[in-house]
């Protein structure tokens, strides 16, 4: 049995806009979850829900098998980190972190031995007389988070929790999420809208998109089988590149060129003769030159990123633009002309009008 069940679970706000659509999913004891779309996808709605600080209009909700729609917040045993910290400005480090416990009554001792325990794990312990005013977003933001992992909960919400901070600071955070995840073992739902942290962070990612789930998947099934056009394109930076064509005698144009899918090997792809497809391809997945098993394609190089690991290469064809990631000491000149290959294995098919992957 999963540990939590949500099953058709939709949210209608009381002005009549329907936010979720019938979100299904399962989630083990343990795993970390993250939720990901665009602004206004229903993420953090959803969130809530699970929370028990909204409603759920209808479906069903159940931690441990037992139906929780109708749980307060607290019964739920959930904890949660918002993107605002919402520590108490007047209070200590050490009292911040402290003061759920102090509600519960816990010992003052078991309290100290815990807050000295979190702060360590944290990188917190030289700071504990401080008032968060005193501190850097990273560090408040480790309050916040110490907060929540210092009581026992099965159910661990965070809300966009690095949305605060700078890219350095976002990077070391993430992984000190990691860490804390696997140490607690708490079982985590963690919202964001950046498709970067959702690959490194999670064991399952819900992909969402106008109050639907998209798909919901390891990081490695939603990055090489995507289901559509919008989770093709959400995940992976830069995005994966879209051409849209018409198979015509089983021949696309791309580039300005024509070439066979027949090597491709779709038997599917003869329902589609005389229809439009969307033809996609990732930016690391091209290889330099002419090669065999491949569509090699010529363009010109609009402009180039040189990010020191790699290269970013802008190519242009007539109306036709896309990006391509090549080794740095292979940066072509600007306005050069620039020979690449797709492998026919890095193909991906949308039906145009579905936008559904083509297999
Ligand atoms: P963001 O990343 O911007 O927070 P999100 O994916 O978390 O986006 P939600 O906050 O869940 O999105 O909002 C989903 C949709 O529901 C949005 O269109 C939002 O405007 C709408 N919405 C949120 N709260 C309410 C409300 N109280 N009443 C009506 N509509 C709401």
């Amino acid at each position: 049995m999963a540990y939590l069940t949500l099953k058709d679970i939709n949210k209608i706000y009381p002005n009549g806009f329907h936010a979720v659509h019938d979100f299904n999913l399962e989630i083990e004891k343990g795993e970390f979850i993250v939720f990901v779309g665009p602004s206004g996808c229903g993420k953090s709605t959803t969130l809530r829900m699970i929370a028990g600080l909204e409603d759920i209009s209808k479906g069903d909700f159940l931690i441990n098998g037992k139906r929780a729609n109708e749980m307060g917040p607290r019964e739920r045993q959930i904890a949660m980190v918002f993107q605002s910290y919402a520590l108490y400005p007047q209070m200590s480090v050490y009292d911040n972190l402290a003061y759920g416990l102090t509600l519960q009554g816990v010992d003052e001792d078991v309290i100290e031995e815990k807050v000295k325990k979190t702060a360590k794990i944290l990188g917190l312990t030289d700071y504990l007389d401080r008032l968060p005013r005193a501190l850097s977003g990273g560090q408040r933001q480790r309050v916040a988070v110490g907060r929540a992992i210092i009581r026992k909960v099965g159910i661990f919400l965070m809300d966009e929790p690095l949305s605060n901070l700078d890219a350095k600071q976002r990077v070391t955070m993430r992984s000190e999420i990691t860490q804390i995840h696997r140490e607690t073992g708490a079982t985590t739902i963690y919202v964001t809208h950046d498709q970067t942290e959702a690959m490194t962070m999670a064991d399952r990612i819900v992909v969402m998109k106008d109050g639907y789930v998209q798909q919901i998947g390891t990081p490695y099934d939603l990055y090489f089988n995507p289901v559509n056009v919008f989770v093709a394109g959400f995940i992976g930076e830069p995005p994966m590149n879209f051409v849209r064509t018409t198979l015509r005698d089983g021949c696309v144009r791309i580039f300005g060129s024509e070439f066979s899918l027949a090597p491709l090997n779709r038997p599917i792809l003869s329902n589609y003769e005389g229809r439009e497809l969307v033809f996609g391809f990732r930016p690391e997945s091209i290889v330099l030159g002419q090669q065999p098993n491949a569509i090699s394609l010529t363009a010109t190089v609009e402009l180039t990123e040189m990010l020191g690991d790699n290269t970013n290469v802008y190519i242009t064809a007539g109306e036709e633009k896309a990006i391509l990631k090549v080794e740095p000491h292979d940066t072509p000149e600007m306005d050069s002309e620039f020979t690449f290959s797709i492998p026919y294995e890095s193909i991906y098919l949308f039906d145009a009008e579905t936008e559904k992957v083509i297999k």
